[in-house]
């Protein structure tokens, strides 16, 4: 189609790149709703015709504190009037303090910041491969992954996320990736050779469908990796900063990765993302061997710190685990209320998936326009459920009320059916 002059095209006969295409200046790589939000305050969401809506998406677990949290507003503007960017070049204040604050909070010794989630786990995947090598083994650089794993959508990471569907027409998956079934121990056993470098897993799988790694995994893993010389790498850039009511996921299994990816909640909003790693993982990434122009920057370290301010105070990541507690129990009466509906209740903290027996996408989709209520679709025919972490109980009350009545309405229809 040749692209005809803005004259000829008034606004009413444009035709949509896809039926999802609202404006198409934009590239058509998502299926949006038609919502514009114009303002936020703390759980909920004002559009431009000045409806609110209840945030329950939270930007994909990004928006952990809120909307306009006033101290990370604060903490912007303030650093926003002193200086925005200066570049890896020179030291940068910021990122030497929150750098030690996540070292002093964490397993780990050294920090990368970028900007990401998907660059995280890059960074993650090079320390991984140049600790071999600079250990005298360049031939381990293969790193094992798990089927229904989400790493983002560069090129590497959608080869260590293994969906056929975000692979396609992409040229061959980049080589380096082993994936083997989710719960599948003795094709772990197998996947794991004398070219493995590292085994990548999410504490907690997000868009895969909200499956939680119970804990004797995930220490089953850490044995498999000390008893092979592997690195143990996880991807918490979701079910990491406080969403499960501990500051990383992995703390309630008791043990530590070498290397973890971080990103989405850290910066609250803002775009940012790290690469954790204890001294040994981090020996290969030495001066040049790494590098992102944005990463790090002032803008972003004022706003990283100030979330960290906020989680690490007293009281804060148990009161998310009290908030955990009843919204899980009020999914769960959802579940017995709802049982044409609701196949089951998954998550862990405020991570939460509700297992649809209905379309999920079309569930997420109703909740927003009948109920002004936001959720995420998930792999498995899952609605995520992510409330900031700052939501109030009354709140919660809130969005279950919201979610029965459009529950009611698929149970409706599925009784006619
Ligand atoms: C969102 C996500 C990513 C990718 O993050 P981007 O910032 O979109 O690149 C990676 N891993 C997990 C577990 C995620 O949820």
């Amino acid at each position: 189609m040749s692209k005809p002059s803005s004259a000829s095209r008034p606004e009413a006969t444009v035709a949509p790149v896809t039926p999802l295409g609202y404006a198409p200046a934009v590239m058509a790589t998502y299926a949006r709703q038609d919502v514009v939000f114009e303002r936020g305050e703390g759980s909920w969401l004002i559009a431009t015709d000045g409806q609110r809506y209840l945030d329950f998406a939270s930007g994909v677990a990004v928006n952990a504190l809120g909307h306009a949290h006033p101290l990370l507003v604060k903490a912007l503007t303030d650093q926003a009037a002193k200086l925005w960017h200066t570049s890896n070049l020179y030291r940068v204040a910021g990122q030497e303090r929150l750098a030690e604050r996540l070292v002093a909070a964490t397993f780990a010794d050294r920090v990368f910041f970028c900007n990401s989630g998907a660059e995280a786990c890059e960074g993650a995947f090079k320390a991984a491969r140049r600790y071999h090598y600079v250990a005298g083994h360049p031939e381990r650089w293969r790193i094992v992954t798990f089927k229904g794993a989400f790493h983002g959508r560069t090129l590497a990471t959608l080869a260590a996320g293994g969906n056929e569907k975000y692979l396609e027409g992409f040229g061959p998956a980049s080589d380096g990736f082993d994936q083997v079934a989710f719960g599948d121990h003795r094709a772990l056993e197998a996947a794991v050779g004398p070219e493995t470098a590292a085994i990548m897993i999410e504490p907690v799988q997000g868009e895969g469908g909200v499956r939680t790694v119970p804990g004797p995994c995930l220490r089953g893993l850490r044995d498999l990796c000390d008893r092979h010389g592997l690195l143990l790498i996880f991807d918490e850039v979701q079910c990491g900063m406080g969403r499960t009511g501990k500051l990383f996921a992995h703390e309630w299994a008791g043990i530590t990765p070498d290397l973890m990816a971080v990103a989405k909640g850290i910066g609250g909003g803002f775009p940012l993302g790290a690469v954790l790693a204890t001294e040994r993982a981090a020996i290969g990434m030495t001066a040049g061997t790494h590098g992102s122009t944005f990463g790090g920057n002032p803008l972003a370290m004022a706003v990283g710190n100030a979330v960290l301010d906020v989680m690490l105070e007293d009281g804060f990541l148990e009161a998310v685990q009290l908030k955990a507690l009843r919204l899980k129990q009020g999914l769960e009466g959802l579940k017995d209320q709802f049982p044409s509906v609701v196949e089951a209740i998954r998550g862990h903290g405020l991570l939460m998936g509700i297992k649809l027996k209905p379309n999920a996408a079309e569930v997420v989709r109703a909740a927003a326009s009948t109920e002004h209520l936001l959720l995420v679709g998930a792999g498995d025919n899952v609605a995520r459920v992510l409330p900031p972490l700052i939501v109030e109980d009354h709140e919660i009350g809130d969005a279950l009320s919201r979610l029965a009545r459009v529950f009611a309405r698929f149970d409706a229809t599925l009784l006619k059916s």
